[in-house]
């Protein structure tokens, strides 16, 4: 291969072009962007005099892709954990730790788990029956909330379940895939009778990898993408902003990418685009990959900042923040203490809020002007946390189609969708192994070593 192109600059597009240059005899390769800026999603602003990030804050270490990047980069020495994790979820018009003994949300420790605060004792004794139930019967995938629902109960799975893996996705775990989106219940539930007696095992038998849960950089995420950047800079990638790829169309030496700047031939494409992009990129080669690419629903976060003096709150924060199940109502589905997690973050006497708003079946906040929905979210934090004055600088990230939704049977559609492309042109980014960062940069590993082991060959 002596041309590849990567559509798309966000981590997913930069990392796949670094995979790319890694390949014995890498290929002369080619980034376009239609942005006038590289990262995509990751995104940090000046708020104030300090740096803060409107789009992912951190990144799970469960899975080590972005670490070992960031070592690559020679960026170790600059990865930060965040200060605190506690986090509470709002009930009843209280905050309430997240209940001891849960894995994901889900009961796994009932000595532990059984007291809480937050679920009441008819709900905590329904969970304590989910050892008698029998082996979960699941025919390939189900719903998260269906199988949690089963297992445990509605109000566990509407109160916990729902805001940390429907919060995760800005989706519903009504809609969400099991095997997807929680694959530790579903292995718990492979494992013998009792899924909270798997998910205990789970939890004994994991070994930390010596990283905190979380990591950014002392700069924010940014850091990893000019970290990237310099580096594809060094290797002469050649990378084009604000030139937006239209479609990828096929000739007798491979694909042509017919661009807002012009058509740029390649013997190998890589589609680090969201779906429904990726969709209508690919349709000249492969009508069916482009329909199914299309039936990947995304979900459209708002991510607003809202900055108080100390003084407005009538006993300072702790922990990380609050998640808020849909049952409460209210717009904001969650809450960052975002200067308790970042400290770097705060400047002298003040407080910054990062509010969550926008989920699937949930689209009130997008209706608002920018004044209303501030007005609506202040109006929210008083009721939630007690703030009893207006904000004083405030700044809004309308996130539209960002998040895609993993229903049942999510990997067999991706599986149908590569079966259907020609060979030559590949997928990355976070509708295929997950929406984390370090899933995305694992799935543009996976794309780049796809594309090198499989030369062109037209249809
Ligand atoms: C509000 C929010 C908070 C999040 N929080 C976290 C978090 O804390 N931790 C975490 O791990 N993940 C988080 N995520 C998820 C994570 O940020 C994303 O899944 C990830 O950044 C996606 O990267 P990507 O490169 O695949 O896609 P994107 O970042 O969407 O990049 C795609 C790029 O393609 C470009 N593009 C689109 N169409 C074209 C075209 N036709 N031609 C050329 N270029 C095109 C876009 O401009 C964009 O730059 C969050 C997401 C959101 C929205």
């Amino acid at each position: 291969m002596n041309n590849a192109v990567v559509i798309g600059g966000g981590i997913s597009g930069l990392a796949s072009a670094y995979f790319l240059s890694e390949r014995p005899d890498p290929p002369k390769i080619t980034i376009l962007e239609s942005e006038d800026h590289l990262g995509g999603t990751i995104r940090g602003i000046d708020f104030g005099s300090k740096k803060v990030e409107t789009g992912p804050d951190s990144f799970i270490t469960r899975n080590l892709s972005a670490v070992d990047l960031a070592a690559i980069l020679e960026l170790s020495e600059r990865l930060v954990a965040p200060a605190t994790s506690s986090a509470f979820i709002y009930s009843r018009s209280k905050l309430h730790h997240i209940p001891k003994g849960t894995v994901f949300g889900a009961p796994s420790d009932m000595k532990k788990f059984l007291g809480n605060s937050l679920i009441s004792r008819p709900g905590q004794l329904r969970a304590a029956l989910e050892p008698l139930l029998g082996r979960a019967r699941i025919e390939g995938d189900t719903t998260v909330g269906a199988f949690s629902k089963k297992r445990w109960g509605r109000e566990i799975t509407d109160k916990l379940i729902e805001p940390l893996v429907g919060g995760i996705h800005a989706g519903t775990v009504q809609q969400l895939s099991l095997a997807q989106c929680a694959p530790q219940y579903m292995q718990a539930a492979l494992a013998g009778n009792s899924v909270s007696a798997g998910l205990k095992s789970q939890m004994a038998g994991y070994t930390p990898n010596g990283h905190p849960m979380f990591y950014s950089f002392a700069e924010g995420l940014s850091e990893l993408v000019d970290g990237l950047l310099k580096l594809l800079i060094d290797r002469n990638v050649q990378i084009l902003t604000g030139c937006q790829s239209l479609e990828i169309i096929p000739d007798h030496d491979g694909y042509e990418v017919v661009t807002s700047c012009g058509t740029i031939a390649a013997e190998g494409v890589v589609c680090a685009t969201p779906a429904y992009v990726t969709s209508r990129l690919v349709m000249p080669v492969s009508r069916i990959a482009g329909e199914l690419l299309g039936t990947i629903e995304y979900a459209s976060p708002i991510m607003t900042l809202l900055a108080f003096e100390d003084e407005s709150f009538s006993q300072p924060l702790e922990g990380s923040g609050v998640l808020i199940p849909r049952r409460n109502g209210t717009l904001a589905t969650a809450v960052t203490f975002a200067t308790n997690k970042w400290p770097s973050w705060k400047s002298e006497g003040e407080t910054l809020l990062r509010i969550s708003s926008g989920r699937v079946g949930d689209n009130r906040a997008w209706q608002l002007s920018d004044d209303v929905l501030v007005a609506s979210l202040e109006s929210e934090m008083e009721q939630i946390l007690g703030v009893r004055a207006r904000s004083t600088r405030h700044h809004i990230s309308r996130w539209k189609d960002r998040i895609p939704q993993f229903k049942p049977f999510h990997s067999e559609l991706i599986q149908r969708i590569r079966d259907n492309l020609p060979v030559g042109i590949e997928l990355a980014g976070a509708p295929f192994l997950g929406v984390g960062i370090p899933a995305c940069i694992s799935s543009s590993a996976l794309a780049a070593e796809r594309l090198s082991r499989n030369s062109f060959k037209p249809r």
